[in-house]
């Protein structure tokens, strides 16, 4: 095996076990929707205290929203083990040049490079 070889075989199995654990934690972000939605379903019947009931609501929120960032960036990591796959990992999907090691190792499932990023950054908080 060359050098590149085993450093992509590294890379893989670094972005395998990101994937696991981003799943567990997507897992039980879940359990805890869950349980938020029995616990309101229970405080209906015991009426009153509608403090409580917006409070409920500001976490729920609070949950899915981390729940959301966590399942986009396990698209990410599901999509750089597809690059690794093809040939394709380490290049800017914006640009196409080569994403500086440095940015990969802090950031193995980075599609662009720091350039792009910012550009595409700069773009969405623009649109919004
Ligand atoms: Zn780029």
């Amino acid at each position: 095996m060359t050098t590149r070889e085993n450093e992509l075989k590294a890379i893989e199995q670094q972005l395998k076990s990101d994937l696991a654990d981003a799943e567990k934690e997507i897992e039980q972000l879940d359990d805890q929707v869950r349980d938020f939605g029995e616990t309101s379903e229970l405080a209906e019947g015991a009426d009153n205290h509608p403090g409580d009931d917006s409070d409920r609501l500001t976490e729920q929120q609070r949950l899915l929203t981390i729940r959301g960032q966590l399942a986009e960036r396990k698209a990410d990591i599901e999509h750089a083990i597809e690059k690794v796959a093809s040939g394709e990992f380490g290049v800017c999907e914006r640009c196409g040049n080569q994403i500086p090691s440095g940015r990969l190792e802090a950031l193995p499932f980075a599609r662009y490079c720091v350039d792009c990023q910012e550009i595409l950054d700069r773009d969405r908080v623009e649109t919004v």
